[in-house]
């Protein structure tokens, strides 16, 4: 494993961090037995950055039992979140810390960070609830180790962020298929000279994997059988590795963070982390990232990372499942996009409803880190995903189902 230093504490962080935001789940929650062998074998593969946030469901848990349970606490950084949005008075700080400490199994955390900041305005209203003072307490006692943002806002409100506290790092989104997008590459070269940048989504939430068109995915495999491009242990790269080398072939980029399903996907990218290093990309493999940017942008309808920070709805839309499925829709084909759509947007359980439920209440919208104007978007979906024979069978469906609109809450 490679590390990059914290120039700002000097610890030595894993330029491969497990984001612990998508553990595998079973009905009843996350699935330990399969998150406790990811979060090992990545303790195994030398991963010393671990993310998770109070608002991932029942990730704090997870991760504290298999630290705690395999004895390895100390030799991991523990990166949690204070959920900003939840947060109405002061004494919300301790409520939320003391339980993610509980949570975490641990007394201390080493990278803490206000969870989706958007804006200079957003740590203002945290300002007046008195969270400086909170924080020097904090860091003081030694239960907080370095304190950060994560930041889910427009270009020019980072710049805002990073000039109003003395930050100890940062974390934003980026991957290669906008650099522009949020902080993006200015926000990241501003950043990275005074503090570690960690880097969330380099993948997209998947979406650089699954949601890649055909012809964007050949253009990658085209590029490996013309030996244009070095290959891992003789295989040609995945989507994926292509994703997670373009972040790494910037030295701005201190830990990326990644969110990985099983071990093999931990041994794999760990073994691609070891050789990869800032400026690894030719010209000829910065021309692939070009041509594949065109194609999946261009299919990428909504900017929909299925985060779920906006669910639930009050009318019971599957707000992600409807995205994913439209955006399927234009990456892989309507057909394919509408078997999505049937078995993971109209149908997804008993009480799971399409775009036709969304009352435009707005309710939604502030939550959503990617600022979609989800109503809005919701109507598109219906739109493509329910012409009007489609209509007609979805409500015949749902007669048959006895199943109604979901009640006014
Ligand atoms: S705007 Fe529509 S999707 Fe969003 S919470 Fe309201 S009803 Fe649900
Ligand atoms: S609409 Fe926004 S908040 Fe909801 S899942 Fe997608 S990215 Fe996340």
């Amino acid at each position: 494993m490679q590390y990059r230093i914290d120039i700002k504490s000097g610890n030595k962080l894993s330029v491969l961090g497990l984001g612990c935001m998508r553990f595998p789940r079973t009905l009843a929650g996350i699935d330990m037995k399969k998150a406790e062998a990811i979060i090992m074998s990545a303790v195994d593969q030398g991963v010393n950055y671990f993310d998770t946030a109070w608002m991932y469901p029942g990730s704090e848990e997870a991760l504290g039992l298999a630290l705690e349970k395999n004895k390895v606490r100390d030799r991991v950084y523990i990166a949690s979140k204070l959920p900003i949005v939840l947060v109405k008075k002061a004494a919300d700080f301790d409520r939320f810390f003391d339980e993610e400490l509980k949570r975490l199994r641990t007394d201390h955390i080493d990278y803490y960070l206000a969870h989706m900041l958007t804006d200079l305005a957003s740590w203002e209203n945290l300002k007046a609830l008195g969270i400086d003072a909170w924080i020097a307490s904090k860091k003081k006692s030694g239960a907080i180790g370095r304190i950060g943002f994560s930041f889910h806002g427009m270009g020019g409100e980072f710049f805002k962020l990073l000039d109003a506290y003395p930050w100890e790092f940062c974390q934003i989104q980026y991957n290669y298929s906008d650099e522009n997008f949020q902080a993006g590459v200015k926000g990241l070269t501003r950043a990275a000279e005074t503090m570690p940048v960690i880097i969330m989504e380099p993948l997209l939430g998947g979406k650089l994997v699954s949601g890649l068109p055909r012809e964007a995915r050949e253009i990658f495999r085209r590029a490996g059988g013309e030996g244009k491009v070095p290959t891992l242990r003789g295989r040609p790269f995945s989507p994926a590795a292509w994703g997670l080398r373009w972040v790494w072939n910037q030295s701005q980029a201190a830990v990326v963070l990644s969110g990985m399903s099983d071990p093999a996907q931990v041994l794999e990218n760990a073994a691609l982390a070891d050789v990869s290093a800032p400026g690894c990309l030719s010209a000829g493999e910065l021309d692939v990232y070009r041509r594949v940017r065109e194609v999946f942008n261009a299919s990428y309808k909504v900017h929909c990372t299925g985060c779920g920070y906006c669910m639930p709805c009050p009318r019971e839309v599957n707000i992600p499942g409807c995205f994913a499925a439209y955006n399927t829709s234009y990456a892989i084909g309507w057909i394919t996009g509408m078997q999505q759509y049937m078995t993971s947007a109209a149908f997804t359980s008993a009480r799971s409803f399409g775009p036709g439920n969304c009352a435009a209440c707005g309710a939604c919208e502030g939550h959503c880190p990617q600022k979609i104007p989800i109503a809005a978007a919701l109507r598109a979906v219906r739109k493509r995903m329910e012409p009007p024979p489609v209509r007609l069978l979805l409500a015949a469906v749902r007669g048959f189902l006895g199943r109604t609109r979901a009640p006014r809450r």
